[in-house]
């Protein structure tokens, strides 16, 4: 069985075996059991209290100690970040721009080891960690490119009326912003969002998934290394309950990625006070239409690696698939066969498909959906078992089939790996279905018939929409390529990370006139 992330997969064609030692030997590199500080200003510090953050793998293995950030440190990072940004903020674009180039390039050189952290970590196969340690390169280049494109966003303006006034239109930066990341691309979504800030002149403070710090530690240390001056990135960890008010109350702005209900509460505390900027990249019930005029073996492909590929713990998973009745029940024998073929089990052995869950709160609720799902008129057509919840968290994937649409997990993201499967008669019907939800991050359908993916695009409420993608049918943007943000409540400003519009949100206009 091949693996989801086919860009890594097709990178390393014919190198396959050198791929493979690489990350083996990075594995046996990353040290385990450390304790880490926190980064302010470039310096370490450290709080006294202390949390562990085990594996998802092996709950033996001890990833590190990892510091309770609290009042005092917190308030200190923000002071640091904000004195930082007073001279940052003048710095030019070029500068920044060749920051970014060379943090890049330091992160090219420890690929294998960063993508180990992020497998020991978060459980991701090995072919996703290194796709996920490209795609934080890929920001740092594009982000460059884009800044270097657009000469930092300042423009001359025509003067209509008098011939003596020069004006400008300037894009400058906020100040000292809250960066609060999730534990699914600990290193990809904690760049996009840090980079974000600092390229565009602001300085940040970055709070990591208590699930996942140590990915977030090498990226500021990177950062910091590659010439970002300290103060610039600050590195703080502790629990969201704990520290994200502390942070809400002193920052200039928030960037934050994770589930809709805690992003909309962040925002409305964050907005009570003054309105400040806020960048959220928010979940998803992200779904797949499969017409009768679809390839199956494609949309098979597709789905399956949508829906599992991590475990469905991606914003972007596919969680619904509408299919048209004529074809149901072959499609659904079709992705029973290929899901009964994944290899659940420890990722660091090469042949593993899907890794643990994260935690033991998510075996709960996977355990939870799967028995909702049954009682409520649901067919499991594959998986629904826990395979191990105390050594590590491992579930199987889990097809349902003809769950009454009314059930609310037709509309509630779930993710685990549980995808839901139904009828629909039309494209219309389908497309109706699709949007009824309240988020709206990523979508796609699988057909032959252009017409049919022309009505599909011209409709559908998404913000990322493909048609017959094989490689994870709503799974898989790569930053320049597929810029990734959602509409309705998965998103908040419109503009999709890794695309060129994405550092605007980082930004606010000053009109600038003289007259000589
Ligand atoms: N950008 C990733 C993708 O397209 C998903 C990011 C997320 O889960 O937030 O699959």
């Amino acid at each position: 069985m091949a693996f989801t992330n086919e860009n890594t997969v097709a990178k390393y064609k014919g190198r396959e075996e050198e791929f493979h030692q690489e990350f083996e030997k990075a594995l046996e590199k990353v040290r385990l059991g450390e304790e880490y500080p926190i980064l302010i200003g470039g310096e370490e510090v450290r709080t006294g209290k202390t949390f562990e953050v085990r594996s998802p793998i092996d709950t033996s293995l001890v990833i590190g100690r990892f510091q309770m950030a609290d009042e005092n440190s917190v308030d200190k990072a923000f002071r640091v970040a904000r004195e930082a940004y007073r001279e940052w903020r003048l710095t030019s674009w070029r500068e920044r721009v060749e920051l970014a180039k060379r943090t890049a390039e330091l992160m090219r050189r420890r690929k294998f080891e960063l993508a180990a952290t992020i497998t020991l970590e978060n459980g991701k196969n090995r072919y996703e960690a290194v796709g996920e340690v490209d795609e934080a390169i890929d920001y740092f280049e594009y982000y460059a490119y884009i800044l270097q494109l657009n000469r930092g966003f300042s423009r001359d303006m025509e003067s209509r009326m008098y011939k003596n006034e020069h004006s400008f239109s300037v894009m400058k930066p906020y100040g000292a912003w809250a960066v609060i990341a999730p534990f699914n691309f600990p290193l990809a979504i904690t760049t996009t969002m840090s980079l974000g800030a600092v390229i565009t002149g602001n300085t940040a403070v970055v709070k990591p998934s208590s699930d996942t710090p140590l990915s977030a530690f090498n990226l500021v240390k990177i950062m910091l290394e590659a010439g970002f001056p300290a103060g610039v990135i600050n590195y703080v960890t502790g629990s969201g309950k704990d520290i994200a008010d502390l942070m809400l109350s002193r920052a200039d702005g928030l960037a934050f990625t994770g589930s809709k209900d805690v992003g909309h509460s962040l925002a409305k505390r964050l907005i009570e006070k003054d309105p400040r900027p806020i960048v959220m990249e928010l979940g998803g019930k992200n779904p797949v239409v499969v017409t009768d005029k679809a390839d199956l073996d494609k949309a098979t492909e597709g789905v399956y690696r949508g829906a599992f590929g991590f475990g469905g713990q991606k914003c972007s998973a596919t969680s619904r698939v509408f299919v048209f009745e004529s074809v149901h029940d072959r499609f659904v024998e079709k992705l029973v066969n290929k899901v009964k073929e994944i290899k659940v089990g420890d990722p660091r052995k090469r042949e593993v498909f899907l890794g643990p869950i994260i935690n033991k709160g998510a075996v709960e609720k996977y355990k939870k959906f799967v028995d909702e799902a049954v009682k409520n008129g649901g067919k499991i057509a594959v998986g629904g078992k826990v395979i191990d919840e105390d050594r590590g968290y491992y579930v199987e994937p889990t097809v349902i089939t003809g769950l009454p649409y009314e059930h609310w997990m037709w509309k509630t993201e779930l993710f685990v790996p549980i995808l839901l499967v139904g009828k629909v008669k039309t494209l219309e019907e389908a497309v109706r279905m699709a949007n009824d939800v309240e988020y709206g991050l990523t979508a796609g359908i699988f057909s032959e018939d252009k017409k049919e993916v022309e009505y599909f695009f011209d409709n559908i409420e998404a913000g990322v929409v493909y048609a017959n993608r094989t490689v994870g049918a709503t799974t898989g943007a790569m930053p320049g390529v597929q810029p990734f943000g959602g509409w309705k409540h998965s998103g908040w400003t419109g503009k999709n990370a890794g695309g060129p519009y994405y550092l605007l949100s980082f930004l606010r206009e000053q009109a600038l006139t003289y007259y000589d």
